[in-house]
């Protein structure tokens, strides 16, 4: 058996991937975009990527070049950051300035812009960036998916593809890390494939407690409107709570990634305001999963009303059909209450509005 060491190493459940960026390293082109789902460990990749392509030896892991792009200290390799939800035009013009700069360092000037899918009336400025860019610069895009208006932007760069990390991979990984079993299950089986949810779940010891809680909703629903309204912040509450495994994932990672830069010589860290902007993005993001992961939990508790009220109806209990229809619209109504939410509308809001309407249901 062949065994590698190099920078992507640390990268998890993708070999395909990996095996194609092993050998794209060797004779690289101007742009790929890595397309996957959260979690898969894309920006990771992108990272590790970056790396292997200033890299004289294609990301051995251990030279100065390597070094310096993993700990994101390499001058020729810029995250773009975005401000809004959606890219601007701005944002890209500032990408493209980037990309027309000639490397301080012997290798590429590496330009990375991730999730292109936000990039709504913007695209066109994304594609004129992407044509004939100078010889040494380097686009990285990534997309989690990819609307039919990227297909231009798609056909002018290599795709790099990224599944979904199995339930297995993310369990396995982390009892390697020191976690039970158990635990490990849990917290893989309700990240959704994701494995940086699934690192800050595994350190949640409330994880089924709050399950629980999401369930048992239908229980707790009262006639009075403010009674729902209160559980409604209690919820909200609860999911302040599960943040906190999170912020402390990203308060360490802050801590070696500065000690890090100190090693190198560095007297602060480089990009430290970008990574920031990150870490808030991840927040929103985190906040947003684990919410609508909470409404698939109750949407399963009306399913299985639902069910059950199909069968009495079978049997020719008439007085089920109310239970059927009632279940039916609270399913639509939590169904409604996850697109608000992933449009942006204000969780408090979403959530209260939600009770209050699936009481009346
Ligand atoms: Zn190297």
């Amino acid at each position: 058996l062949d065994v590698v060491s190099d920078v992507f190493d640390s990268l998890l459940g993708q070999e395909r991937a990996v095996n194609a960026l092993r050998h794209y390293a060797q004779h690289p082109v101007h742009a790929y975009l890595f397309t996957g789902p959260a979690g898969s460990g894309i920006h990771e990749a992108l990272v590790a990527f970056s790396a292997a392509l200033q890299c004289s030896d294609a990301g051995c892991g251990d030279c100065e070049s390597c070094r310096l792009a993993l700990g994101g200290a390499d001058s020729d390799v810029t995250f773009i950051e975005r401000t809004g939800v959606l890219w601007n035009v701005e944002e890209f013009k500032e990408a493209e300035r980037i990309s027309r700069r000639v490397p301080l360092g012997r290798s590429h000037q590496i330009v990375i812009i991730e999730n292109v899918e936000l990039t709504a009336g913007s695209v066109g400025k994304l594609l004129k960036i992407l044509e004939e860019p100078p010889r040494r610069t380097i686009f990285l895009l990534s997309a989690e998916s990819l609307p039919e208006t990227l297909a231009t932007v798609v056909s002018r760069c290599i795709e790099v593809p990224f599944s979904p990390l199995s339930d297995e991979v993310i369990s396995n990984y982390l009892v390697q890390q020191g976690f039970a079993m158990m635990a490990a299950r849990a917290a893989a089986a309700a990240s959704g494939g994701d494995l940086r949810r699934a690192q800050v779940l595994v350190r949640d010891a409330e994880l089924a407690l709050r399950i629980a809680t999401w369930q048992s909703v239908p229980e707790n629903l009262d006639a009075i409107n403010a009674h729902n309204a209160a559980l409604a912040l209690e919820i909200s509450a609860m999911v302040d709570e599960a943040m906190k495994p999170l912020l402390a994932l990203q308060a360490e990672e802050l801590e070696r990634l500065t000690a890090n830069a100190k090693a190198m010589g560095r007297r602060s860290l480089p990009g430290r305001k970008e990574i920031e902007v990150r870490f808030r993005r991840e927040q929103r993001r985190f906040r947003l999963d684990d919410v609508c992961f909470g409404l698939s939990a109750l949407t399963h508790v009306y399913r299985e009303r639902m069910v059950d009220g199909l069968e009495a109806l079978d049997d020719g209990d008439r007085r089920s059909r109310s239970i059927v229809t009632g279940a039916v619209a609270s399913i639509e109504l939590i169904d409604l209450a996850s697109r608000s939410l992933r449009a942006n509308v204000d969780e408090q809001l979403v959530l209260t509005n939600l009770l209050l309407s699936l009481a009346r249901s």
